[in-house]
């Protein structure tokens, strides 16, 4: 099956297609055939890009808030009228399974779209009374935006950085990884059917030569990125050298704990899907997990029960619960890293290779106990199904090896316990803390890290302050009191 777009790029409304770029071919992670080719964009592309978002951006920021809105609300139409299709295409490209890209993906972004579009209309400053003077203050846009995305969500990181953006009165142009560049692509063209004028979202791809171009651009107000953590630093770099504003939504290796009093059934099912949903490549995965001793046979039982009934297999059949990861590489990495954690001691609970199929880059669900805090597989990010049981004795021992890592971006607590769910939830140095749930992110709740998984934050209101800058207004309503 191929999935070929109409060109490579989508720049200044339109399709923009220029052969002169190296060609990237794109697999299915499933089938491992070419399902499309693309060309990295030239110097040509990117200027083009960047001009005429440059161009768009002061119209677009002039208008009525609800105006930009109302569109952002007709793209969310139109992506859950064509909810099947795009599904489809999510799955060529990063191999989910069907199951998730229908209720995960496409559907988050329109969250996205709906929400910020709503809250458009709603934006606006504050007044300051002083006496007989007073002071305004104007939320307004940063300008042009630069939007890069890693392969693991990639359609629904475009619409969670480009719906902020527009609906705030920015401009923004998006490359997605080199690995799963088609879904942006839609994006862009929906967002021009919706009634978006052009250039104010252009998607062009490449890998990191692209990217690094884009944010050193002098024309680039703020760069939005999600991806590692090693990239990170290199971006909010380049970002730095130029002064400008940066969201960086990185990588992290999150804690979730689990206390002799938590409902062990549910506190399975949430550390199954915290490590083993899109075969466990979600960045704020709950990949540590601290087991109250008391209770970790129990635990153990129950996980490696549920963990062997998984179905993996075809991401297109319906019963598949786990397809492939996304690339070969990415695979290897995972297999090192299970063979290095065995290695060092850890205990084979379930999984534990790439499975029998005769095609897709699989690695069986994972399952790790007796994993200590020294061994690599507690302190690096793997990103694939391997999920490292450890167990702890007391609440200040967990909360001290939970924090214990540069990583910040999410972290899970499973108790009974009202308070003592509080109080963890203080104590954990975490962007999200969920209590008795993990890895549910609604668009109107606020996302993002601390330490290296990131600074700035996507989603909710918080968002908003991260795609507008306040400009101060001092309105003086007497004569000027000069001592001069
Ligand atoms: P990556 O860091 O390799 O690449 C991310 C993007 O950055 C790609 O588009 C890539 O082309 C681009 N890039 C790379 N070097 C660049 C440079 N020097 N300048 C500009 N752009 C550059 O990440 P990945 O492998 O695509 O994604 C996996 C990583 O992303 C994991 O670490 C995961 O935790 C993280 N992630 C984080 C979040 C979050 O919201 N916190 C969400 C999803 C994934």
């Amino acid at each position: 099956m191929r999935a070929d777009p109409p060109a490579s790029h989508f720049v200044a409304g339109r399709p923009l297609e220029d052969p002169a770029g190296a060609a990237i071919a794109v697999t299915d992670p499933f089938s491992e055939r070419e399902i499309a080719r693309v060309h990295e964009a030239t110097p040509a592309v990117l200027e083009a890009a960047l001009a005429a978002a440059r161009a768009a951006q002061p119209d677009w920021a002039g208008r009525r808030p609800v105006e930009r809105g109302r569109i952002l609300l007709r793209a969310a139409a139109l992506i859950r009228e064509r909810g099947e299709e795009l599904a489809r295409l999510e799955t060529l490209d990063t191999g989910k399974p069907i199951a998730e890209t229908r209720v995960a993906d496409w559907p988050s972004g329109a969250d996205a779209l709906e929400y910020f579009g709503g809250l458009a209309a709603g934006l606006g400053g504050e007044t300051i009374p002083l006496g007989r003077d007073f002071a305004y203050t104007r939320l307004e846009p940063l300008g042009l935006c630069v939007g890069i995305g890693a392969w693991n969500y990639p359609s629904q990181i475009a619409c969670w950085k480009a719906a902020p953006a527009l609906a705030c009165g920015n401009a923004m142009v998006f490359k997605p990884a080199e690995l799963t560049p088609l879904g942006a692509l839609r994006l862009a063209a929906i967002l021009t059917e919706a009634g978006l004028p052009e250039g104010l979202f252009s998607v062009v791809q490449g890998g990191p030569a692209t990217g690094a171009a884009l944010v050193r651009d002098g024309r680039v107000n703020k760069v939005s990125l999600t991806g590692s953590v090693a990239t990170g630093r290199r971006v909010y770099a380049a970002a730095a050298e130029g002064i400008k504003s940066a969201t960086m939504e990185l990588g992290g290796k999150s804690p979730l704990i689990v206390c002799a009093d938590a409902d062990l059934d549910d506190a399975a099912g949430a550390a199954l899907v915290a490590n083993f949903y899109s075969a466990g490549q979600v960045c704020s995965n709950g990949t540590r997990v601290f087991v109250a001793e008391e209770v970790a046979e129990a635990f153990l039982g129950r996980l490696a029960a549920r963990t062997r009934a998984l179905r993996l297999g075809d991401p297109f059949a319906e019963a598949t619960q786990i397809g492939p990861l996304i690339s070969a590489p990415q695979r290897a990495r995972v297999l090192a890293h299970i063979a290095r954690a065995r290695a060092e001691g850890a205990r084979l609970v379930a999984g534990g290779g790439p499975g029998d199929f005769a095609c897709g880059h699989f690695v069986l669900p994972t399952i790790l106990a007796g994993v200590r805090d020294d061994m690599a597989l507690a302190r690096e990010e793997v990103f694939g199904p391997v999920m490292a049981v450890l167990t702890f004795r007391d609440e200040a021992e967990v909360v001290a090896r939970a924090n214990a890592l540069a990583f910040g971006l999410a972290a899970g607590v499973f108790t009974r316990d009202l308070a003592r769910a509080h109080r963890l939830v203080a104590a954990l140095e975490a962007g999200t803390v969920w209590i008795n749930a993990y890895n549910l992110t609604p668009v109107e709740m606020p996302f993002g890290g601390v330490g290296l998984s990131g600074i700035g934050r996507e989603n909710g209101r918080a968002a908003i302050q991260h795609y507008s800058r306040v400009k101060a207004v001092y309105v003086g309503r007497g004569a000027v009191d000069a001592p001069y």
